[in-house]
């Protein structure tokens, strides 16, 4: 972390709250500068800024930076921090017009492909709170530890397995040198209270992961849809985490969502189908137009995989901050099934009517990704600068979000060039029309090309534009994102012409 230290002025901008990044510094040479604040802190007490540049790594070739993601997704309206007039709350983010637009997208893009390109794969939406023996059940309420140790001088917090293995065995602070305590376990469920009492009778959970609800439900499937084996359940959902350290963004938060799918099999058949998840979930990404440059496979090794799983791979994004996890795909046995087996005394093997009424519990591959850290990745992803060379001026520059235009949340603008000569009305006439097929934007304020530029930082892929010629042929133009490039097109042709356009989308840059 480069840290950068300068005196406080008054011109400071409030940026984000939450976490120690609060004010933002004009544009004095650096990216961005923040000022660290105790937010309890009074203004006047302050005397430096200090600049956490989030970690960049090397390897990181993209023209992202957390910080400008943040910033982005604050301007555009994509990710707001919690609370933010009270100061903001740590681990949780409101998504806002575009974010939610986004985020339900890339939902439904993983839904179609697990459940409607699925014959074997059907949904459920199961409740965030379950019965306490759940967790039990699980291991969660034993085992779903971080290792937590504080600073004693400067009081911040870490997680012991994320930091030196140098400034542990010194018991020595990574950022200000301080003494650091013991390690103690910390349980990252949030524990609540159900009724009037609360007593330990009345304790309930937060989920801190979506697979449970499916385990506890896979009977019901089963006899309810009459599924067979090898057969999946696919849920999307919150989960919560008390995470210890909540940063980058939407990267590790406490609320955020999951989206996850349970592939039920034949012990013996496992690692296969285990190799064959592990092929679909590397071509989904492919498929949704993801930097396949910026993806890996990381194995768990033996002090990493999980006491019950067999084998795990997560697949790992490059983001700015570095590699990190997107998904894990899991080889869990007959542990999770064996354990509520256990724990509830219902019988959950399954019996094989094909095969002699043969018994047994089921094996469990698991592909389980974070939704909202999805988020992160396709801004990251789609995230680009470009010199608009062709109007030959070095500062005229753009930033474009790269989206595929099944994930941008504005999939066509449409802008009269003039609001006069009933420009405006032709134009909101073919927006009328194209809504019902696509999601559409509206804009006619101030120069055709700040429009332009406008739709390109929200990931908008096409723009129409209605001008003169309109008025005369009926042809209106068509404003490519990518390229820039323009066509001029029938009014009458426009939904099935961006229709083609979208079903032949290929990403260019
Ligand atoms: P990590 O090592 O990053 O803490 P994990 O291995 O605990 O993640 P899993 O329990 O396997 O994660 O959860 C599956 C997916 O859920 C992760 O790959 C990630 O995309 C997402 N996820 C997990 N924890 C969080 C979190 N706190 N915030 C956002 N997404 C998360």
């Amino acid at each position: 972390m480069c840290v950068t230290a300068l005196p406080w002025r008054d011109s400071l901008e409030p940026c984000f709250y939450g976490g120690n990044q609060l004010f933002k510094f004009g544009d004095k040479g650096y990216d961005t500068l923040y000022i660290h604040q105790d937010s309890l802190f009074p203004k006047s007490n302050l005397s430096y800024i200090i600049c956490p540049m989030a970690e960049q790594q090397s390897e990181y070739q993209g023209k992202a930076t957390m910080e400008k993601i943040t910033s982005l997704a604050k301007r555009r309206g994509f990710v707001f921090q919690s609370s933010e007039i009270y100061g903001g709350q740590n681990g949780a983010w409101d998504y806002g017009p575009l974010g939610i637009e986004l985020k339900n997208r890339i939902a439904g893009a993983w839904w179609k492909e697990m459940t409607q390109l699925h014959d074997d794969i059907v949904g459920l939406d199961a409740a965030i709170l379950m019965h306490p023996r759940t967790w039990e059940a699980s291991g969660h309420v034993e085992n779903f530890t971080d290792p937590l140790v504080d600073c004693k001088k400067c009081k911040a917090r870490f997680r012991e397995d994320q930091i030196p293995a140098e400034n542990i065995a010194a018991k020595k602070c990574p950022d200000c040198g301080g003494e650091l305590t013991d390690t103690r376990k910390f349980n990252l469920m949030f524990k609540t209270h159900i009724g009037p009492a609360e007593d330990t009778a009345s304790i309930i959970y937060l989920r801190p992961e979506t697979a449970q609800g499916i385990y506890v439900n896979y009977k019901n499937i089963i006899q309810s849809n009459r599924m067979k084996i090898p057969f999946g359940i696919a849920q999307i959902g919150k989960a919560f985490r008390n995470e210890i350290v909540t940063k980058n963004f939407i990267f590790r938060t406490c609320e955020f969502e999951q989206m996850e799918m349970q592939y039920f099999v034949k012990p013996g058949t496992d690692e296969e189908w285990f190799n064959e998840w592990r092929k679909r979930r590397w071509a989904y990404y492919e498929k949704l137009g993801v930097k396949m440059d910026n993806l890996r496979w990381h194995q768990h090794g033996p002090d990493e995989l999980a006491h019950y799983a067999k084998d795990a791979y997560d697949i790992e994004y490059l983001f700015p901050m570095g590699w990190r996890e997107l998904e894990g795909v899991h080889n869990r046995t007959d542990y999770d099934l064996g354990r509520h087996t256990e724990y509830s005394g219902k019988d959950l093997q399954y019996i094989d009517q094909e095969n002699n009424n043969e018994r047994y519990i089921p094996y469990i591959i698991e592909t389980s990704a974070g939704l909202t850290r999805n988020v992160l990745m396709i801004l990251c992803d789609a995230y680009d600068e470009e010199q608009v060379a062709d109007k030959g001026n070095d500062d005229d520059w753009r930033t474009v979000l790269r989206f595929h235009p099944r994930l941008a949340p504005v999939t066509v603008a449409v802008m009269p060039l003039m609001k006069k000569d009933g420009l405006a009305e032709l134009a909101q006439g073919i927006r009328a029309e194209l809504k019902e097929d696509y999601a559409t934007d509206y804009d006619q304020a101030g120069a055709i090309g700040r429009r332009y530029r406008r739709q390109d930082e929200a990931g908008t892929p096409f723009c129409v534009t209605v001008d003169y010629q309109t008025k005369e042929d009926g042809t209106v133009t068509v404003r490519f994102r990518d390229s820039m490039e323009q066509v001029r097109v029938p009014k009458a042709e426009l939904a099935v012409r961006l229709r083609e356009e979208i079903k032949a989308y290929k990403r260019i840059k």
